[in-house]
C-alpha cells in the first residue's frame, strides 16, 4: 500500500520526495515511523490530494464520516474495500453467535447501501433494514417496532436518544437479542439505560468511516480484538512515539484495503491501551485493553431530548465553520464552541446560531464561543456534546 500510495497519490509522492524517502525504504513496521502522522484536517483541507491517479478501480461512492471533528473529510471507497469491511463484520457477528438469516437493522450517519456487487456484501446485507441517525426518535421507534429486528447495529448516542424519548413519552420499545454499538461511546449512565431498556449490554465495534473496522469486543473477556488483517494499528504518545504496553496512546491506523484513497498513519482522534495478553477465546488477534472514544450526551431541555446528530449534521454547519462542540451550561442554556475554516466568511456565525436555535428550540438560550483550535488533551477523551446533568 505504501508503494502504491507513493506512486499514485499526490500527497504521498510529494511527502516522500520532501523527506527523501524512497518507496522501498519502508519494509517493516518500525520503518513506518519515517512517515509523519496524518490528521483529519489535512484530508479535509485538500481531499483530492489523497485520491489515487489513475484510479485503480471504478470507484463506488464518496462517503463522509460522522462529522466528529466538524465538517467531515470526504472519503472515497471501492467495492473491494466495502466487501472486506462486510467480511470483518461477519467475523464479529459470528463470534457473538448472531444469525445473519434473521432480520436486523443498521442505523448510521451516511445514507444508502453500497452497490452490492460482491457475494460477501450481498450475504451480509440481505436481511438488513437501513435507517438514519437523523430520523426523529418517535418515527424511528415506530419503524423499528414494525420491522422487528432481532439485532441492531447503531451509534450508541443515538440509541441513548431513542431511549430518552421512549421513556419520557412512555413509548413501547422493541425487543432485541443483541446490540452492536459503533460510532462513539456510551457514558456510564447511558450504558445503564440501555441495559434497563433492552436487558442486554451493547457489544462495541470500533471503526471509523475513513478506516473501516479497527477493533471489536470479544464475547470471551469483553476486551477489544484488533483487526490486524485489515489495518496496522499503532498507539502513539504526544511526540508520535509508540507508547508501552498498558499505556494510553492515540490510535493511528494504516489501512490495507483502500487503494482508491490510501490512508497511511492516520490519526483517528481516539485513544486506546495496547496489551500483550492473549485472549482466552484462542483467537490470535491482538488485544486492546481500553478504548477512549468520543462521547455525546443527549441534551434535555425541559424534558425534551435533542438528537445530538442534528446539532452536528452538515446542514446545520454553515460553510466557514470547521468544528463545533456543544456544552449545556444550565438547564435552558447551551454554549457552542466553534472554530472557523481559513476561508470563513462574515455572516457564518449568525447562520450557525439560527440553525442551532432551530434544532434546540427557541426557549433555549444559545451562546457562541469562538476557539482558535480544537481543544486537545492526549489523556482525555473528547466529549462532543456535554449535558449539564453530568451523564
Ligand atoms: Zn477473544
Amino acid at each position: 500500500m505504501v508503494r502504491h500510495a507513493c506512486k499514485h497519490v499526490r500527497y504521498y509522492s510529494r511527502l516522500f520526495k520532501s523527506l527523501h524517502i524512497e518507496k522501498d525504504d519502508i519494509r517493516t513496521v518500525e520503518d513506518m515511523s519515517k512517515i509523519p502522522v496524518l490528521t483529519k484536517d489535512q484530508i479535509r483541507n485538500s481531499p483530492g490530494e489523497f485520491y489515487a491517479h489513475p484510479s485503480p478501480f471504478e470507484f463506488s461512492r464518496t462517503i463522509t464520516s460522522s462529522g466528529s471533528t466538524g465538517i467531515p473529510p470526504p472519503i472515497l471507497q471501492g467495492e473491494e474495500d466495502l466487501a472486506y469491511d462486510a467480511a470483518e463484520h461477519m467475523r464479529e457477528f459470528r463470534a457473538w453467535r448472531v444469525d445473519l438469516r434473521k432480520r436486523w437493522a443498521l442505523i448510521r450517519t451516511h445514507h444508502g447501501l453500497p452497490r452490492l456487487e460482491s457475494h460477501v456484501q450481498k450475504l451480509f446485507y440481505r436481511n438488513c433494514c437501513l435507517s438514519s441517525v437523523y430520523e426523529d426518535a418517535e418515527r424511528q421507534i415506530a419503524k423499528l417496532r414494525s420491522v422487528k429486528p432481532h439485532f441492531l447495529y447503531i451509534v450508541p448516542s443515538y440509541l441513548s436518544y431513542l431511549i430518552e424519548v421512549g421513556v419520557r413519552k412512555d413509548l413501547e420499545l422493541f425487543p432485541l437479542e443483541t446490540i452492536f454499538a459503533n460510532g462513539d461511546q456510551l457514558a456510564r449512565r447511558a450504558s445503564e439505560m440501555v441495559v434497563n431498556a433492552f436487558g442486554v449490554e451493547p457489544n462495541n465495534m470500533y471503526g471509523t468511516a475513513e478506516t473501516g473496522a479497527i477493533a471489536w469486543q470479544c464475547p470471551e473477556e469483553r476486551r477489544h480484538h484488533l483487526n490486524v488483517d485489515n489495518c496496522l494499528v499503532e498507539f502513539l504518545d504526544e511526540n508520535d512515539e509508540p507508547v508501552g504496553v498498558g499505556e494510553k496512546g492515540m490510535i493511528v491506523v494504516t489501512c490495507f484495503h483502500n487503494p482508491l484513497m490510501p490512508l497511511i498513519r492516520f490519526s483517528v482522534g481516539d485513544y486506546g491501551v495496547p496489551s500483550d495478553d492473549v485472549c482466552a477465546c484462542g483467537r490470535g488477534l491482538p488485544i486492546m485493553n481500553d478504548l477512549l472514544g468520543e462521547i455525546r450526551d443527549v441534551l434535555l431541555f425541559g424534558g425534551r431530548a435533542v438528537n445530538p446528530f442534528l446539532l452536528e449534521r452538515r446542514e446545520t454547519l454553515p460553510s466557514g465553520i470547521a468544528w463545533t462542540r456543544f456544552i449545556q451550561t444550565e438547564p435552558d442554556e447551551l454554549t457552542v464552541q466553534f472554530m472557523r475554516t481559513e476561508f470563513s466568511r462574515s455572516g457564518c456565525e449568525e447562520q450557525l446560531l439560527s440553525r442551532i436555535q432551530y434544532v434546540v428550540g427557541s426557549d433555549v438560550h444559545v451562546a457562541l464561543a469562538e476557539v482558535d483550535m480544537v481543544p486537545k488533551d492526549p489523556y482525555e477523551r473528547l466529549v462532543r456534546v456535554r449535558a449539564c446533568s453530568g451523564q
